[in-house]
This record gives structure tokens, sequence and C-alpha cells, in this order.
């Protein structure tokens, strides 16, 4: 999937007499939300690409647009080399089936009234994708997510975070997906379920050949499951990089702040320090370099002008002012 130059606004549209008071200044116009703004992003077949930031940045908003179930405001989303804007109805159909979403309350994504095996079937059945028996289609699916399908004639709330968590997988992949967007897919689950969930998910890419798009805040999480990371910062693609890489040399400030790890005394899992200073309002963004106001590097250049995308190693781009003298 190629995102080109994707930006992406919410804000009420005014009516007439709305645009009429604005025009003749009786009334201030609706505040705009600039969710993502001008995004360049790559994500390549069978790679799992893990999307950090800070809540608020964007990138639930990039992974919906993703996932086909959110449109840009500007910019284009190609999907294998295809406009998908542009598609015939079947092909955006396809492409719409290829993308599938979880997201992170999986009792929120399931209908309580329906039972597992009902909830599974109900895509595939309504796009005409279960040619044989219907309820052996189901519990290949439940198996394929470690799921007893004896307990499919039961209600979502019956069952664990985890199991529900493995309930909304088979419901994904019921539609034989290609690429699935995990928008903080564990973040609601304990964290021995957490890699359980991790191990499911890095099975069934190996099973069914699949692309991940990992939206998550949780850096120790992105470094286990990712081949490759990008980096938001209030709706911008400030960094991306293979795993290794940006971990052991993250070029851009942000993710330099991101990354610094709090002291340890004690050997085990990484922890990571909150990055100094509030992230500023999508409505009101600061101009220029938007990390400008928490960057301890920011000069006057940065806080007009946008630092442009500049590949610091290969593989490795980085929207900083400072690679200016040292780009390759
Ligand atoms: Fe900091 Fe300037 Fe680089 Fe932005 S462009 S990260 S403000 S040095």
């Amino acid at each position: 999937m190629d995102i080109r130059k994707v930006s992406r606004r919410f804000g009420a549209t005014p009516d007439l007499a709305a645009r009429i008071s604005i025009a003749i200044g009786a009334a201030k116009p609706p505040a705009v939300v600039q969710a993502l703004d001008d995004v360049n992003l790559t994500i390549r077949a069978g790679e799992v690409l893990g999307l950090v930031g800070e809540s608020g940045c964007g990138k639930s908003t990039l992974g919906r647009i993703a996932a086909g179930i959110l449109s840009p405001t500007a910019g284009e989303v190609f999907w294998k080399g295809q406009n998908v804007a542009a598609m015939p109805s079947q092909a955006r159909r396809d492409a719409d089936l290829a993308a599938q979403m979880i997201f992170q309350n999986p009792m929120a994504a399931l209908n309580p009234r329906m039972n597992v095996e009902n909830l599974v079937a109900e895509a595939p059945s309504i796009h005409g994708m279960i040619r044989g028996n219907r309820a052996d289609y189901v519990d290949d699916y439940l198996r394929k997510v470690g799921f007893d399908p004896t307990m499919k004639q039961r209600l979502p709330h019956q069952f664990s975070g985890g199991q529900r968590a493995r309930i909304n997988i088979a419901r994904a992949l019921a539609v034989q997906p290609e690429f699935l967007v995990c928008d903080e897919s564990v973040a609601a689950l304990d964290v021995s379920i957490q890699a359980q969930i991790l191990n499911l998910f890095m099975d069934l890419r190996e099973q069914l050949d699949l692309t991940y798009l990992f939206v998550s805040h949780d850096l120790g999480v992105v470094e286990h499951i990712s081949d490759r990371v990008a980096i938001m910062y209030l709706g911008r693609v400030v960094e991306e990089a293979p795993v290794e890489e940006i971990f052991a040399r993250p070029n851009h400030p942000y993710t330099q702040a991101l990354l610094a790890e709090v002291p340890r005394i004690k050997p085990g899992k990484r922890q990571f320090q909150a990055v100094k200073g509030e992230l500023p309002s999508p409505i009101n963004p600061p101009k220029g370099c938007h990390f400008h106001p928490r960057c301890p590097y920011a000069s006057e250049r940065c806080r007009v002008e946008v630092p442009e995308r500049r590949e610091v190693a290969p593989g490795h781009i980085s929207a900083c002012h400072l690679n200016d003298s040292t780009s390759t």
C-alpha cells in the first residue's frame, strides 16, 4: 500500500446561514482538526510496519485510512499500484475486503446479541465467500486463532478478554484479507495475554502471508513485532527505518526523546521515558516543524519552515533540518 500526500481534516461544515455569518464577521469559522498533514508512507507486502506516536498524533486516523474505512481529505491511497478512489466498484470491494482492521476493544467491535458462529460467518456470507459448509468454514477460522469451535454457540460476553480478541481476529480473517491494520489491538489485555496474541499475529503472518500495519503507543510491543517502524508526530510521519536501525540510531529529535530509556537497575523489559512537554493541539499546530516548541535543537528556521523527508541511511528517512548538511 502506498499512502501519498494524504491529509485528513475533521470539522463541522457550516450551512449557508453559518457561512454568511462567518463572511460578515458575526460568527467564527468552526474549529478544524488537522489529524493528518501530507503523510507519505509505503507498507510493503509481507512486512510488519509499526506505527508509533503519542496519543492524539493521528496514528489511528492513518490506520483507518489504510484499512479503507475513512477517506482522506486530500492525497491518494494506492493498493497494488491502483488508486483506490479511482477503482471500479468490484475492484474497490475486493480492496476493501483485502484490508481489515482489528480494534482495541473487542467487546465494542462484536455485536453482543450474535453468537460466535454468526459473528465469524456474517461478512463472508454477505460477500458469497463460503463455498462449502458454513459451520466447517467458521470452525476452520476459529481453529486458526486457537479458539475451541465447540464454544461457538455462546455470546461474546461469556468469554474473557483474550478469547474475545481471538474471536475478533477470526472475524477479520474470515473475509480472507491480505493486510491487517491492528489499532492498539493488544493494549487492553493483560501482559501475559498480550504476549499470546502477539505470537498469534506472528504465526498467522507465516501461515497466511499477511502484511500488518501495527498501530501502538507501546514501544516494547512495536520493537518485538515490527520489521520497520514509522514515527508520527502531530499528523506527520517524522521518521521511518528498519526496527534495529531506529532503536539503535534514532535520527529525529522526537524519536530520540521517545526512545530514551528509563534507567533500570535490573535487566528485563525495556521501559521508555515520556517525552517532556505537552503534545500541541492539532486544531492550531505550531508552524514550521511541529516539534519545535519541545525540541532542544530548535532554531529560527524550524519555527517557519517544514523540514523535508531525507534519507539519512539506506531505508532510513527522517524529517529534520539538522540533516540538511549531512544528507546523502
Ligand atoms: Fe528540532 Fe528543528 Fe529538527 Fe524540528 S526541524 S526536530 S525543531 S531541529
